[in-house]
């Protein structure tokens, strides 16, 4: 069992002064977070906030981000990690979707939620970790994160906080809809971290990096939880440069990091450098890690990368254990989990075959508990005991799963299926390509023709040439681009994914 409050508080009491958290605006120790979560815990509840109310959190990753979770979790209260990006109708339904009561924020993203506060009845505080000046209308009280910490009596009695209580909702990306609102438990956040501890070897020695927002999973469970709940020392960054990554990771003597989307084949496409192997990293956390990208990382950079599978629902689902790898699979389940492959009516494919991923917990409270006031999203992702992920992919004899594609983004041409996912990484491969997405576009047939957009440094003058005979070297002729076009860069998520939906609109839009 556990909280994420316990956790913290057993790290604080067993190794006071072990740097925890660094940042660009300050470092604190284990005692020290401790004491400011309890701080922020306190003024929350000072405030009259009452326990089990939503707490936004809207700021670009630096040490208020830390220190505010912590202490909302500390005091039975629930984050909402906000996208720093947001505004307009999705700031509004975020903050509306989870009754926020409390915003912590910056003064950069003020005029932002100034701009919707009419449309959510529900925000009554606004908490400004720097102190530029602002107006709000009469029924909002403002006040500095400095104010908040005073607010805490530190005579005042500790608040119960179970592991089956809501610790967050997330926010899913909302690309195909409105954003739906996941709620997740303490226990569930705790679980998460300990596989990630046990997949990747972490001990109190480690020091973890993540320059990917702290509004997502992957940098607040994989890395930060992940390293709180080993003892370790977490640095964050305020976001990713390829050109600057390894002098930060040097800097900070990095052993551990984890990487989503972009990141790996950004990193790759730096010039080669003779200090490349001069660092203290041991292992990378990546998701995906495709065998032509995972290869060539790990030997020009010296460091062993532990693929893995997971969705903000159901946290890391599998890992490719370190001793007995197989390069080009996710891995396999955790401890805490059973997966499945199943075709469309709810039946166990063979090995080998594919189906969609299907997963449940082994333990209880170990996936989100549904979607907020959405009980036909949170029955239509559900399938007898099973939940399905909207992945596709197979499992072979030996237990480990592998990745296909999105469900979404699966074509289909002249009767085959065609993995968009496997084209990515054989377009990836080719010369001068730091990524790729292969999309589908409506044929004569009523079939998809594929469509490469690849992202290469410099437009001008790309070798088209080449890339078609990579192509049709390397893929069979079914699945070889009909389609190609070259960009400087592709559209992405926060977390360095591609959008493939902005991707298909321009795509139509050339056609037409
Ligand atoms: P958002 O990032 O905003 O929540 P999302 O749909 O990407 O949107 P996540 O829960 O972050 O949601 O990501 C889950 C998805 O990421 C999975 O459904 C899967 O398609 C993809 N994914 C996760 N791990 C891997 C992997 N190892 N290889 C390929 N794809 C992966």
């Amino acid at each position: 069992g556990g909280t994420i409050g316990g956790l913290l508080a057993r790290r604080a009491a067993a190794m006071p002064d072990k740097p925890a958290l660094l940042t660009a605006g300050g470092q604190l120790s284990y005692g020290e977070l401790d004491n400011m979560a309890s701080q922020v815990a306190g003024g929350l509840q000072e405030l009259g906030v009452e326990q089990g109310g939503s707490v936004a959190v809207m700021l670009r990753n630096r040490l208020e981000w830390v220190t505010s979770w912590l202490g909302i979790a500390r005091g039975g209260y629930v984050t909402v990690p906000v996208n720093t990006a947001y505004k307009g109708t999705f700031l509004e339904h975020a903050l509306t979707l989870t009754r926020a009561v409390a915003l912590v924020t910056e003064s950069a993203f003020v005029p932002a939620i100034l701009a919707v506060r009419d449309r959510v009845p529900t925000l009554r505080y606004l908490i400004l970790v720097d102190d530029a000046p602002v107006t709000v209308p009469d029924d909002v009280s403002v006040l500095g994160y400095d104010e908040l910490l005073l607010k805490s009596d530190v005579s005042r009695p500790e608040v119960l906080v179970r592991p089956y209580d809501t610790a967050a909702i997330a926010l899913t990306s909302g690309t195909t809809g409105k954003s739906k609102g996941v709620v997740t438990s303490h226990l569930m956040a705790l679980v998460a971290a300990r596989e990630n501890l046990e997949c990747m070897g972490t001990t109190s020695r480690d020091v973890l990096y993540t320059c990917l927002p702290m509004f997502h999973g992957a940098a607040q469970l994989n890395v930060c939880l992940h390293g709180f709940y080993a003892g370790a020392t977490v640095v964050l960054s305020e976001k990713f440069s390829a050109s600057r990554f390894w002098d930060d990771i040097r800097t900070h003597d990095v052993t551990m990091f984890n990487a989503l989307g972009s990141v790996l084949p950004m990193l790759l496409a730096q010039p080669a450098d003779a200090r490349d192997r001069t660092h203290r990293v041991r292992r990378v956390f990546a998701a995906p890690a495709p065998p032509d990208v995972l290869l060539p990382f790990e030997h020009r950079f010296g460091v062993h990368i532990v693929e893995g599978y997971g969705l903000t629902e159901i946290k890391n689902v599998t890992y490719n254990p370190v001793d007995a790898r197989k390069v080009g699979s996710i891995g396999r389940p955790t401890r805490t989990t059973q997966l499945q492959i199943q075709d469309e009516a709810g039946f166990e494919v063979p090995v080998g075959e594919v189906g969609e991923i299907v997963y449940r917990p082994l333990a209880a409270n170990v996936m989100f508990s549904h979607y907020v006031d959405d009980a036909a999203a949170t029955l239509a992702t559900m399938r007898g005991m099973w939940w399905r992920t909207g992945d596709l992919g197979y499992v072979d004899s030996d237990g480990y799963y592998y990745f296909v594609d999105r469900k979404k983004d699966a074509l289909r041409r002249r009767g085959e299926n065609i993995s968009s996912y496997e084209v990515e990484t054989v377009l990836m491969a080719s010369p001068g390509v730091i990524e790729a997405a292969a999309i589908g576009t409506p044929s004569e047939l009523g079939e998809d023709e594929v469509l490469a957009v690849v992202e290469v440094g410099e437009v001008d003058g790309f070798d088209f040439e080449a890339l078609f005979r990579h192509c049709d070297e390397h893929l069979p002729h079914f699945m070889v681009p009909r389609y190609y076009r070259a960009v400087s860069v592709l559209p992405r998520t926060p977390t360095g994914k591609i959008q493939k939906a902005v991707l298909r609109t321009q795509g139509l839009q050339e056609r037409t």
